[in-house]
């Protein structure tokens, strides 16, 4: 099956993505024993590199993952993809496994952790031309897995919830999903976190969700254009009766949400504050606070 055009790194070499493989007996495959992380490459700028690489190094501390290169070698690694492969924007993944263990012992302690890098085409969640018209999105009552039970600031392939969440979405017409916790309170979608606006103030949710980096960055932008931020609770009407809401992720950047459960948010078009973040979230592209080149990188000893 043809595969999107890219660049892995793979055991300690660079291969075209189509001939990365993993073996059967990887605890990553078996048990979704794994931990991950995306980061993009815009204008040949990768976008808040730093950022990705400490939550993924914390991801792996978590779940008793050694990576098998330090910080900088990985920085490379990732540079080094994005370069062979040529595209000028790019989703960049780093994957670190479990690995397997020579004797397939029990013990996840005997597995070889394995490191597995992929720079492919930049890929939307929602597309630039889709702006206007925003996100479908139905609110699931299947439950997003327990904080309790895999911790979602653990970057994570447990994805089944989501999975079945986006089938259930698709029988009722939307076209993405957003899961409740255990109390109904909103916690996020697959691949990406929510927040609403009522008046100036932003809410999003605290508890129960990966702490995405997009996230993190509309938090920074609204308060600098001096929007109320709130990280709390949110219920699933205060998404219904929102002036505006949106999504934000790596894959897509800040998109709008304008349809829930198949009425409208807001008039049902992308709303101004969404619209002012998503234009100073794109500035900051090339902003070397934000943003470092890919041959910077690989100029550097
Ligand atoms: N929530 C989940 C479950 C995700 O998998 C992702 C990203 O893939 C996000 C939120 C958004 O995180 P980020 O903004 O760092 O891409």
């Amino acid at each position: 099956m043809p595969t999107p055009p890219g660049i892995a790194y793979i055991n300690q070499e660079y291969v075209p993505v189509e001939d990365a493989k993993i073996s059967v007996l990887d605890w990553g495959f078996l048990h979704s024993d794994a931990t991950y992380d995306v980061v993009h490459v815009w204008k040949q700028r990768f976008f808040r590199l730093n950022d990705h690489i400490d939550r993924f190094l914390e991801s792996a501390r978590r779940i008793h993952l050694e990576l098998p290169v330090g910080r900088s070698e990985l920085g490379r690694i990732l540079a080094e993809c994005v370069s062979r492969s040529g595209h000028e924007d790019a989703y960049v993944e780093m994957i670190l496994t479990r690995g397997a263990s020579p004797t397939f012992s029990r013990d996840p302690r005997d597995a070889e952790n394995k490191l597995i890098c992929f720079a492919i085409p930049f890929g939307w969640i929602l597309r630039p031309d889709q702006r206007e018209t925003g996100l479908s999105i139905a609110i699931s009552e299947l439950q997003r897995i327990p904080p309790e039970s895999v911790d979602p600031r653990v970057k994570n392939y447990h994805w089944l919830d989501f999975v079945m969440g986006l089938y259930d979405a698709y029988d009722r017409g939307a076209e993405n999903v957003i899961l409740k916790d255990a109390s109904g309170n909103l916690t996020e979608g697959p691949g990406f976190n929510v927040f609403v606006v009522d008046g100036q103030t932003l809410s999003t949710p605290k508890r129960g969700v990966l702490e995405g980096i997009t996230r993190r960055t509309a938090i920074e932008l609204a308060r600098k254009l001096n929007f109320q931020v709130e990280e709390r609770d949110v219920q699933t009407d205060e998404l219904s009766k929102a002036d505006e809401a949106f999504a934000t992720s790596t894959a897509g950047g800040i998109m709008p949400i304008t349809r829930i459960n198949n009425a409208s948010v807001g008039d049902g078009r992308a709303g101004p504050i969404t619209k002012r973040l998503i234009e100073a979230y794109w500035e900051k592209h090339n902003h070397p606070d934000w943003s470092v080149g890919v041959a910077e990188i690989l100029s550097q000893k």
